[in-house]
């Protein structure tokens, strides 16, 4: 069994962690950059040591130094948490090659599933349904010319090695492939160091849904339900939730069952989440794997009641699922909002600095994940996520009052948040109803910051009111 496990991470992921770790009996030790003395991961930390300057690159992406900090400090095992060292297989393998163990899939899943176009064709021969587009990586501007006259327009190029919606641009007409093609690959250049692109079928309007699946190393593969993860700026998620107000019981099954196959032909261990799009006609197709934890998994954990970071450790130590499908209960309503240091109004750009007054939601239902207190600093170094609200509640119409009731409760002073656009969003007639997309918000975005900056506008009754699709019977599936 583990004993001693190492957080190769920051900010609320490494604190999640951390707690589970603590509630098993697991010492957990922390890793520190320079620039992270005074952050809550450290604060509340047992062990600690220093890895290195500000810089990701001199610290948290910094394996060599990691690797010293786990031996050293005499512990057994790594979590890598999510973003940085995560999805590395390389970094899974010196895990290892030093003789600890990776709380994570096996290295060989983690390269090949990272190699989105590669995953795409293994999921094709697992008969997994993907969206239309390239056999592999393009080779060059003029095959990405010809395929995109075969599939149609829009199309998407999205980054071999991708993820946080970077490498990817939408290609309208074919006069705008060949400068998207130069954009897309240097930003893949820059952010992957891999400029490698392939090509999908831009599938309109789509809600995102994703399966969360566990599979020990016996051969049990499970999912543990989907989470819609429509709400997105940039590709990235704001908003999740669970389960997908939309989603019918016959539907989920059958999308539960090709998350399991695609699983199943990765040789998958450990927890993971197979990301779908699912377009208007009841069509989903498969568009990735991440080999790791999820920032929403909350949503799940508060739903089945499962501990997923405990599931990872205990898989790791060599542990079999001491549950089968048939135990899983999908347990009312769940919503996570994430909570960006950032300016909508600005494009969403990173609001660092001072926090000068941090007070938390709480009652009923309700689960803060977060790293930040009153007077800490939000690095610019970093990402923007400063923490979680996740609430459950018996039904969606609960869930959705108590986020609200959340978001009013909830007050950040000293930087820029996203809180308001979430607020806004809760009222929203699609979100109420569950019909918004992965389009909605950057298409009502305009709109939804004039709300914002003309307070007037919450008086609205029509705003304010609950309208009649909200009834029970509705929302209560
Ligand atoms: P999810 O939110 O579904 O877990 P995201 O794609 O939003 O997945 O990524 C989670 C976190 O990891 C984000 O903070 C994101 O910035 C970071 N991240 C994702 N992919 C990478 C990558 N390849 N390199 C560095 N950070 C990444
Ligand atoms: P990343 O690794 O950056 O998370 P994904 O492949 O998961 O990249 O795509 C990120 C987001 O982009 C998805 O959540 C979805 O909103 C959108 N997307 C990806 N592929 C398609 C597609 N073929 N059609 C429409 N939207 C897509
Ligand atoms: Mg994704």
């Amino acid at each position: 069994m583990i004993r001693k496990v190492l957080v190769a991470n920051r900010g609320e992921i490494a604190i999640r962690i951390m707690r589970t770790c603590r509630e098993m009996g697991i010492e957990p030790v922390m890793i520190y950059s320079t620039a992270d003395r005074e952050a809550l991961h450290v604060e509340l930390a047992g062990t600690t040591v220093c890895v290195g300057g500000p810089a990701p690159g001199e610290s948290y992406l910094n394996m060599k130094n990691i690797l010293a900090a786990a031996l050293g400090s005499g512990c057994d095992a790594i979590h890598p948490g999510y973003g940085f060292l995560a999805e590395r297989a390389d970094f899974a393998e010196l895990v290892i090659a030093s003789g600890l163990k990776f709380i994570g899939p096996r290295p060989e899943t983690i390269r090949l599933l990272g190699n989105k176009a590669r995953a795409r064709q293994l999921m094709m021969s697992a008969g997994v349904p993907v969206t239309p587009g390239s056999d592999g990586i393009l080779d060059s501007v003029d095959e990405a010319v010809d395929l995109a006259d075969q599939l149609g327009f829009p199309i998407l190029l999205k980054a071999d090695a991708g993820g946080g919606g970077r490498g990817m641009r939408r290609v309208d007409q074919a006069a705008d492939l060949p400068a998207a093609y130069v954009e897309a690959t240097n930003e893949a250049e820059q952010a992957f160091g891999n400029g490698a692109l392939y090509m999908e079928k831009l599938i309109s309007a789509p809600k995102h849904l994703e399966f969360q699946i566990l599979a020990d190393a016996a051969g049990n593969v499970i999912h543990l339900g989907e989470r819609d993860c429509s709400l997105q700026r940039r590709r990235q998620k704001m908003i999740e939730e669970s389960p997908c107000a939309t989603l019918s019981p016959e539907l989920r099954d059958e999308m539960g069952a090709a998350a399991i196959r695609a699983a199943q032909a990765a040789d998958y261990l450990g927890a993971g989440t197979v990301e779908f799009v699912l377009d208007n006609d009841g069509n989903y197709y498969f568009i990735e794997v991440n080999t790791r934890i999820q920032v929403e998994h909350p949503v799940t954990e508060v739903l089945t009641g499962i501990d997923l970071i405990r599931e990872q450790i205990r898989i790791a130590s060599g542990q079999n699922l001491t549950f089968s499908q048939e135990d899983i209960r999908l347990d009312g309503h769940a919503i996570e909002c994430r909570i960006n240091a950032e300016s909508p109004e600005q494009d969403f750009r990173p609001s660092p600095g001072r926090i000068e007054r941090f007070v938390m939601p709480g009652g009923p239902g309700v689960r803060i994940d977060s790293a930040v207190y009153p007077g800490c600093s939000v690095s610019p170094r970093y990402d923007s996520m400063i923490g979680k609200v996740i609430v459950h509640a018996r039904n969606r119409r609960e869930a959705v009052r108590r986020m609200r009731r959340c978001l009013e409760e909830l007050i950040i002073e000293g930087i820029d948040t996203n809180v308001m656009l979430l607020y806004v969003l809760l009222y929203e007639k699609d979100f109420i109803r569950g019909t918004y997309n992965t389009e909605y918000v950057e298409a009502h975005l305009p709109r939804l910051l004039e709300y914002i900056s003309n307070p007037e506008a919450y008086d609205d009754p029509v705003l304010l009111s609950v309208p009649e699709a909200y009834d029970d019977k509705e929302m209560s599936e």
